[in-house]
């Protein structure tokens, strides 16, 4: 478990604060859970500080575990591990503070990253990209794990589908569409969730209301017409057996509207379009497809969190994520 409970970390805080201060920064990765500050001895199994040593070599590969404990004879254990061996840092040959003002920089700037991260840290196109990668990877797993139902008794739900990537002139080379839905409950917009679509199908559809939204939710969208789904026996079963409604927003829908409820699905499509062109929005260009949750995923964690705390609450991922051995 991590022991900060909430910090404001900003990128020329970061930079002075820990560039040059090692034992400060390991500090900083301890209280978020990165690193721990001790292991226990896989020879002897006596717990083990971390400790700073005097090395020539990269900077990151000074904090190590090194166990000292006499064995008698003038012998001593000799066991001894890198600080990052299991952890976010592991396997790459930048160091602690690279690593972690990278990671500072893909919080907090907007897009392209590259011309910063180059100017400021001096890293390749490949180790951008391959450290960007990571970055979203974070982000998918905190998706996961943070999976929640939406919706509950008389709360309207809007939901939509949306076509991401797609070329407006088709000259997107490495671009391929990647069709998503998405639903926002309308008098709380924290309350969304957006996945990938598969297939585009009444299938489809039943197993993403079933997965993401509570019983008792009213369903406002344009769907039903377009998949001729509401009378199969899945919404049948979900209208009786589990109160949903289901609003179609078009006026010659089938399905009424409770009295008031409006049949607008504004709220997701504004959603789409901060998806589009916000800060933090999707790149259209350059996307493949299978990166597409990995984009997505970074976007959902951005919107969640504000710049003030992002920092934090993306060290607080990669600890869940990459959890160091104690
Ligand atoms: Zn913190
Ligand atoms: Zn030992």
């Amino acid at each position: 478990m991590a022991d900060c409970a909430g910090c404001v970390l900003n990128i020329i805080d970061f930079g002075h604060k820990y560039k040059t201060n090692l034992n400060d920064l390991l500090e900083l990765y301890q209280r978020h859970n990165l690193l721990s500050s001790k292991r226990v001895c896989e020879k002897c199994g006596r717990d083990v500080p971390l400790r700073v040593v005097k090395r020539t070599g990269s900077e990151g590969d000074r904090a190590v575990f090194a166990c000292r404990r006499r064995l008698g004879g003038g012998v001593r254990c000799g066991w001894f591990v890198s600080a990052r061996k299991h952890t976010f840092f592991e396997g790459s040959n930048l160091n602690l503070f690279e690593i972690g003002y990278f990671v500072v920089l893909w919080c907090l700037l907007p897009k392209p990253l590259g011309p910063n991260v180059k100017l400021e840290l001096g890293f390749t196109a490949k180790t951008i990209v391959d450290w960007c990668n990571f970055c979203r990877e974070v982000c998918v797993a905190w998706v996961d794990a943070k999976k929640k139902k939406i919706g509950g008794p008389d709360i309207v739900v809007e939901i939509d589908e949306n076509e991401f990537g797609k070329s407006r002139y088709h000259k997107g080379r490495h671009t391929e569409a990647q069709w998503v839905i998405g639903g926002v409950e309308r008098d709380n917009h924290k309350n969304f969730f957006v996945v990938p679509m598969e297939k585009r199908d009444k299938e489809t559809l039943l197993s993403v209301i079933k997965g993401w939204i509570l019983p008792g939710t009213v369903i406002v969208s344009d769907f039903w017409k377009t998949y001729e789904c509401l009378e199969d026996e899945g919404f049948v079963d979900l209208r009786e057996n589990h109160s949903m409604q289901f609003v179609d927003t078009r006026k010659n829908g089938h399905v009424m509207p409770k009295d008031g409820t409006s049949r607008s699905t504004q709220n997701i499509k504004n959603r789409w379009r901060h998806m589009k062109s916000g800060r933090s929005s999707i790149p259209s260009a350059g996307r493949r497809k299978e990166h597409f949750v990995g984009y997505l995923s970074e976007f959902l964690f951005k919107s969640t969190f504000p710049l003030e705390n992002r920092v934090h609450n993306f060290f607080l991922a990669v600890a869940e994520l990459y959890p160091p051995l104690h």
